[in-house]
């Protein structure tokens, strides 16, 4: 069993920054990485919306300088998954990863959430090259296009709205004959002239070639039957997010989508956790949101161990930075 002062779960940016702030403390914190270093970020082909770098620069890279940030002050990175969690007793809190068994006086969970997928053929294959999950992260790459939206709900319509500063034209395939978006949102996007509306129909197949990208798509009308193939540049898939909870969900607190409730210092409802980034936040989902929320969690995770300084566990040895 390894003893911790401070274990992270997830290492994107809301995570790889708790990291640099509570290492900056001398606290050693372990991340544990999960199956992708820097979660979605790193699946960004390129960011121009984080703030200092005026050349665009891409996902990965971004994740790795945030690592090896963190690094520098001592942060551990562990490429491994958590498998469960028991924070019933209190901190410390025991964690039970893949390959090792911790005990942590604080945890911060920064396990991101997925954007929900299709599931068809063609999708995978194409993200990157003309399948897109962001319109604020990739909207600018389709400048002049006639692409596609599916999803009938506020991110669906506002995403939407958004991508018709680039794009030419932007059709927007939803499952039902009305959309679950707000009314004021509605009442923008039936009144954008390049707005138009495919409804009572579902992708079945993304169409591509490959060098090229996305083609065109597949669409079943659900009340007709019919299946036609509508040509289109890019496909943006807005149909909600999954936060990332099943590990934690019987743990700690969330709200009714799924994410971890936190209070202004982002704590959660069990103490000495905190939670950062997407797991709690279903509204920006920006790298530099969840940057200043793993600051915040990673400040309040410092000050909590300060305020519990006479009965934290005892380590077994504490790394000094930079080793
Ligand atoms: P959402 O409200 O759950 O909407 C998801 C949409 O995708 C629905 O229209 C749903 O269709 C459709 N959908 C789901 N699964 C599908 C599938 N397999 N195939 C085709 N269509 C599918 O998700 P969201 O739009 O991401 O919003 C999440 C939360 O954030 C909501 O509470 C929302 O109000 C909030 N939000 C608010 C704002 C804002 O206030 N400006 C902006 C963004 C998000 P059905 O309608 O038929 O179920």
């Amino acid at each position: 069993m390894k003893k911790e002062r401070v274990l992270i779960v997830g290492s994107g940016p809301a995570g790889l920054t708790a990291a640099l702030y509570t290492g900056r403390a001398q606290l050693a914190p372990v991340v544990i990485a999960g199956n992708q270093l820097g979660g979605q970020v790193a699946l960004t082909h390129e960011i121009e919306n984080y703030p200092g770098f005026v050349d665009p620069l891409s996902g990965p890279e971004l994740v790795e300088r945030m690592k090896a940030q963190a690094e520098r002050f001592g942060a551990r990175v562990e490429f491994d998954m958590v498998e469960s969690v028991d924070f019933s007793k209190g901190s410390p809190f025991y964690v039970k990863t893949m390959a090792e068994e911790y005990l942590a006086d604080v945890v911060i969970v920064t396990i991101g959430a997925d954007p929900r997928k299709l599931g068809v053929p063609g999708e995978a294959e194409y993200v990157g090259a003309g399948v897109s999950y962001c319109g604020t992260c990739d909207g600018f790459f389709f400048r002049g296009k006639d692409i596609t939206v599916v999803g009938g709900g506020d991110s669906a319509i506002e995403e939407a709205l958004f991508l018709t500063r680039f794009a030419n034209t932007v059709n927007i395939i939803h499952r039902r004959d009305e959309l679950r978006a707000g009314v004021q949102l509605q009442k923008r996007a039936f009144s954008n002239e390049k707005i138009s509306f495919t409804w009572d129909s579902v992708v079945e197949e993304i169409l591509g070639e490959d060098g090229t990208g996305v083609t065109g798509v597949r669409l079943k009308n659900l009340k007709t039957g019919e299946v036609v193939d509508k040509p289109t540049e890019g496909v943006f898939i807005f149909i909600g997010h999954d936060p990332n909870n099943a590990v934690f969900g019987d743990q700690i607190a969330l709200n009714e989508n799924g994410y971890i409730i936190t209070d202004q210092r982002y704590r959660t409802n069990v103490d000495g956790v905190f939670a950062a980034g997407e797991i709690q936040d279903e509204i920006w989902r920006q790298v530099a949101t969840s940057v200043g929320q793993g600051t915040s969690a990673g400040m309040s995770a410092i000050h909590w161990l300060e305020n519990h300084e006479e009965t934290l566990q005892e380590l077994d040895a504490l790394p000094e930075a930079g080793d």
